[in-house]
């Protein structure tokens, strides 16, 4: 029997999954902490790997999704922000050398792109843009069945796209891009600043209200809440226009904490997207769906990348 191996690493969670080729029920399945006492968190993640590897089974591929830029080309993690040390770190190579089978790797994004189109809410499209809006704004573009990745790798990187000029600073450090309008931080902060002016809220009872928070006091009806994600929702918007007029994918899907808070964000998200278009064939059949995997994402992500270099 062939298997595949599937790797999601998280800045505090490693998790590991063998798979019957074709199947996506795994035979066996671990997950660790990222960092511990005994060993390095390559130890940790070359040991997990073991744990799952299967007695009487051959392991085609090793599929990794890391939570940094990747090169896809040499297998290198170019940093991971949650993880101090890993930079430039070659982990295809050194997986393949403890293993002696064939690895690859990409970003936690774009493995959950994959998932998605896979597996999840995106199958059977060609043509796919998923978005994870959490802390920050991760993408994963699917252009005529291909997973877009660029010269080096670092493709569709679209939270870091400018909407406001002169806008707040970004994670990224530059000014007025997606994820410092639209993110679960950026919705968090324009409450916290409303919330200084002296605008009246229920969330003015909450010590450092987070986006959650916001998703629930939205819910509830409270004003300032509806405003903040009518407001990233806009942005949003916005930017999936020209991201429509980028790739003119069928289905665009949402994932992440924030885009839980379901129709308060993707209503708005939804009429300035129609404002914007420049033409209205880039909403027929477009279908606006939520995320199926869930945490499960990168996992599934991983799979379907083992599976595709295998091909
Ligand atoms: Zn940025």
């Amino acid at each position: 029997m062939d298997t595949y191996i599937a790797v999601d690493v998280g800045g505090t969670q490693l998790r590991a999954a063998c798979y019957p080729k074709g199947e996506t029920k795994p035979l066996l399945q671990k997950r660790t902490s990222t960092h511990g006492k005994d060993g390095s968190p390559v130890d940790r993640l070359l040991d997990l790997i073991a744990t799952v590897w299967p007695d009487h089974a051959t392991v085609k591929t090793i599929g990794v999704a890391v939570p940094g830029p990747t090169n896809h080309k040499q297998g290198i993690l170019y940093r991971a922000p949650n993880i101090p040390g890993w930079e430039n770190l070659p982990l295809v190579q050194i997986i393949q050398s403890r293993f002696n089978t064939r690895a690859a790797l990409g970003n936690d994004a774009n493995m959950a792109a994959m998932g998605e189109w896979r597996f999840g809410a995106a199958r059977g499209h060609q043509n796919v843009l998923y978005l994870t809006i959490s802390t920050g704004i991760g993408a994963g573009v699917i252009c005529d069945d291909r997973l877009v990745l660029g010269q080096n790798g670092l493709a569709t990187e679209l939270g870091h796209i400018t909407v406001l000029p002169d806008g707040p600073v970004c994670g990224c450090g530059h000014k007025g891009h997606l994820e410092a309008l639209a993110s679960g931080t950026a919705i968090a902060r324009f409450v916290a600043e409303q919330l200084a002016k002296g605008i009246p809220s229920s969330l003015s009872q909450t010590p450092n209200p987070s986006s959650r928070d916001v998703g629930m006091a939205a819910e509830n009806g409270d004003p300032l809440a509806l405003e903040a994600l009518t407001r990233a929702g806009r942005y949003l918007g916005w930017a999936v226009a020209d991201f429509l007029h980028m790739f003119n994918p069928s289905i665009v899907v949402l994932g992440g904490g924030v885009s839980q808070t379901g129709p308060l964000i993707i209503e708005p998200m939804r009429q300035a997207m129609s404002e914007r278009v420049m033409s209205p064939e880039y909403l027929h059949g477009l279908t606006i769906a939520t995320a199926a995997l869930g945490d499960n994402a990168g996992l599934m992500g991983a799979l379907a990348l083992a599976e595709s270099v295998s091909k």
